[in-house]
């Protein structure tokens, strides 16, 4: 049996190496006849594990010591809880930008713990455009901005970072961290839940500006508080160890692609490639604004959404794996992450090329 090419939006593809890797460390990790899930966290070795990762991600998106990295659970939806606990302090205001699905599970979550204000919705244009910063109300007094910069079932992207003055700027970037550089400096906090592109589901990867510390609500668990998880370099309890090694060896396999420059070459000729395929072609649609069309996330229907099934089940039969849509959105969806080769990109365009011949 060879390995598909795997469409998923998450959990997504891993790098086949690095499977490889984990698969041939498995029953003796490091010539110690266990496996890294059978060893104490708080073991020289394992520990050294944690600060290989944190120093390989470190080193991939040049985070300054001004920011701790942490290694939390509870994937990215636990940090729609976590982020107000910590932030709020003593504010009660925060903004949001509500881009999409993801962005609106985040501000409900937050409405919890204080006032949620939406500074800009997208829905006028169906999610299909990203209003400009000129259009945000912009509240002064907000303990923080949240945005979502690649909302994974609408396949909208910001390719802008925006700017909030003293206001901290929170990202959810659980569907494009490390898929091209970004400025960390420009952030107060970015978490990603890891199975888009950084390893297993559960893991979540959080990176905040340590002059936030100090702020977090009297009812936050000590598992929730990023001074406290940081303190304990994020072994305060037993860690999701086999997450964190698989999210290192993701790390050392990017280093080994040449880094997120490298990355953003490749998803960029990735995305263009099958957005041009699409453009050209009249039978099959992509709704998105060009000045947002994600990189990851490629939404995009049939002229007849009777042949969906079909198209579904040829492609399943071609090794071309879960190209279903998210049910709020319809149609089809291919994610592109890191992990998936351009032949993979290759593969699906000649198949919907095909497909288009003999039903379009
Ligand atoms: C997948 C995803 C989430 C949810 O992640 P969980 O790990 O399931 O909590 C949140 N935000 C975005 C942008 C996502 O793509």
């Amino acid at each position: 049996m060879s390995r598909a090419f795997n469409f998923c939006s998450g959990p997504a593809t891993m790098p086949e190496a690095v499977l490889a890797q984990a698969q041939q460390e498995l029953l003796d990790w490091q010539g110690r006849g266990v496996s890294v899930m059978e060893v104490s966290h708080r073991s020289p070795e394992f520990v050294a594990v944690v600060e290989e990762a944190e120093q390989d991600l470190r080193d991939l998106l040049s985070i300054s010591d001004d920011y701790a990295v942490l290694f939390m659970q509870g994937g990215a939806t636990a940090q729609f809880s976590t982020i107000p606990m910590n932030l709020l302090g003593t504010k009660r205001q925060m903004d949001f930008v509500d881009t999409g699905v993801w962005s609106q599970k985040a501000s409900k979550e937050a409405s919890r713990y204080g006032e949620v204000n939406i500074v800009s919705s997208a829905k006028e244009s169906n999610y299909c455009q990203i209003p400009g910063q000129s259009e945000w109300q912009i509240n002064p007094q907000a303990a923080y901005l949240h945005y979502t910069p690649n909302e994974t079932i609408n396949g909208v992207e910001f390719n802008w970072v925006p700017t909030t003055g003293d206001v901290p700027l929170v990202a959810d970037m659980s569907s494009n961290i490390l898929s091209r550089p970004i400025n960390v400096n420009q952030y107060g906090l970015i978490y990603a839940g890891a199975q888009k592109n950084i390893g297993p589901s559960g893991l979540v990867v959080v990176i905040v500006n340590k002059a936030l510390f100090g702020k977090a609500l009297p009812i936050t668990p000590s598992v929730m508080n990023y001074e406290q998880v940081a303190k304990h370099q994020s072994m305060l309890n037993t860690p999701p160890s086999f997450a964190i090694y698989l999210a290192g060896l993701v790390f050392k396999w990017l280093k080994q692609q040449g880094g997120v420059g490298a990355m953003e070459e490749i998803n960029q000729r990735k995305a263009e490639k099958l957005y041009q395929f699409i453009d050209q072609s009249g039978f099959y649609n992509n709704p998105i604004d060009v000045s947002c069309r994600s990189w990851m996330n490629i939404p995009f229907t049939l002229a007849d959404d009777q042949l969906d099934k079909q198209f579904l089940a040829e492609a399943e039969a071609n090794q071309l794996l879960n190209l279903k849509g998210h049910r709020l959105v319809g149609g089809m969806r291919a994610s592109l992450y890191n992990a998936i080769p351009e032949q993979a990109v290759d593969a699906l365009i000649e198949f919907m090329k095909d497909f288009e011949q003999r039903c379009g």
